[in-house]
């Protein structure tokens, strides 16, 4: 489906100013906002389309590359996140790979000149039985997380006092350096870009405007996930400095290995232990399954290693699609601790093997190779 125009997105002008575009933005994520608008799909479109356009469009080099070269100048795998932090919005997505390298870089993206910092995104590693990612559960966990200091409300300024403005850059976060014929501007070292110094700081905080803290957040994980998918928790990440937007949490589903099942995508594999009689002879199995056991008709002459597929009985992965299947590959048990009896009835059995290679149709292809190898037919 073909992208909306950013522009259009936020009913906006091409040339709109940026207090036009925030003004934009702030309107339509109050109206969209999941909050306001419990379980409504196009509401939390809406909300999502107005987040990315205005990331991208609130970005002066981003919006340059937007200008000139459409979607395709801005990278997709940044879009979507800005201004989560409004009222805390609290829904959760499944995304592909594309944000594998979104980690750590992104503090401050979104932080304008002089001003409002983004949060840090965080990342969470949530340990998963296999049964609970085929299933889905809802998990409370704990996590690091710093948040607006409650004393100074994130100003970094001592409780009765605000911060004031920065001497030596004026308030604007950047000073002009002279370096031979080219004026150079940085950002400022007193403020750190701020434009504000606190003169006084908050003595909980030490002048931080951030702290430490713990919070638990319930996650809800739908069924299907694995190993590598992410659920994003909109503005649970690291609160934003000088009033900026909390940054996102990431939740990376790790699911734990399984005694019986392997997983591989939706299909499912177990190996299934059969008797040497069961092999020979056929017979029905009892065979494990996440739904419980079922049985399984093994024909006679079943090899080991033969790989037994039931249909549906894999998972159900999370983007859709129908369920995988189970493959159980049995692998035929020699048997041990023989009684008289039945040393006696195999010993009897071996007798009437003896010289007679239709009962082996893998050995006697195999002594037919060894014999080429060596030469000697
Ligand atoms: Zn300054
Ligand atoms: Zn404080």
């Amino acid at each position: 489906m073909a992208k909306r125009d950013y522009y259009e997105v936020l009913g906006v002008e091409r040339g709109a100013s940026e207090a036009e575009l925030k003004k934009a933005y702030r309107r339509l994520a109050m109206k969209h906002h999941p909050d306001r608008n419990p379980d409504d799909k196009a509401s939390e479109d809406l909300f999502k389309d107005a987040n990315e356009a205005y990331e991208v469009l609130s970005d002066a080099s981003k919006r340059a590359a937007y200008d000139q070269y459409g979607h395709a100048g801005v990278d997709p795998s940044m879009g979507g996140a800005g201004g989560a932090g409004f009222g805390g919005a609290n829904f959760s997505d499944i995304f592909g790979d594309v944000f594998s390298d979104f980690f750590g870089g992104a503090g401050g993206r979104g932080g304008q000149r002089g001003g409002a910092q983004r949060g840090s995104d965080l990342r969470y590693t949530l340990e998963l039985d296999l049964e609970e990612a085929v299933r889905g559960t809802t998990v409370n966990i704990r996590v690091p997380t710093l948040v607006n200091c409650k004393v100074c409300e994130g100003s970094g300024a001592k409780k009765g006092t605000s911060p004031v403005t920065c001497t030596t850059c004026g308030g604007i976060g950047q000073v002009r350096m002279q370096q031979g014929f080219f004026s150079v501007q940085q950002t400022c070292p007193r403020c750190h870009g701020s434009g504000k110094m606190i003169t006084d700081p908050c003595g909980s905080c030490h002048g931080h405007g951030r702290v430490e803290e713990h919070k638990t957040l319930s996650v809800k994980v739908p069924p299907g996930v694995d190993t590598g998918d992410r659920i994003r928790l909109s503005g649970e990440g690291e609160a934003g400095a000088m009033g900026g937007p909390a940054g996102d949490l990431y939740v990376v589903v790790n699911v734990r290995e399984h005694a019986i099942f392997q997983r591989d995508g939706k299909h499912l594999y177990c190996e299934v232990p059969i008797s040497f009689a069961d092999a020979a002879l056929g017979g029905e199995l009892e065979v494990p399954t996440l739904d419980g056991r079922v049985k399984l008709k093994i024909p006679e002459g079943t090899q080991t290693g033969k790989l037994f597929r039931l249909r549906g009985k894999g998972v159900a992965p999370v983007r859709g699609g129908g369920a995988g299947d189970l493959m159980c590959r049995v692998a035929v048990e020699t048997p041990v601790s023989l009684d008289r009896r039945q040393r006696e009835l195999l010993e009897e059995f071996r007798r009437t093997l003896q010289g007679d290679t239709r009962h082996s149709p893998k050995a006697s292809g195999w002594f037919e190779g060894v014999k080429r190898f060596f030469g000697d037919v």
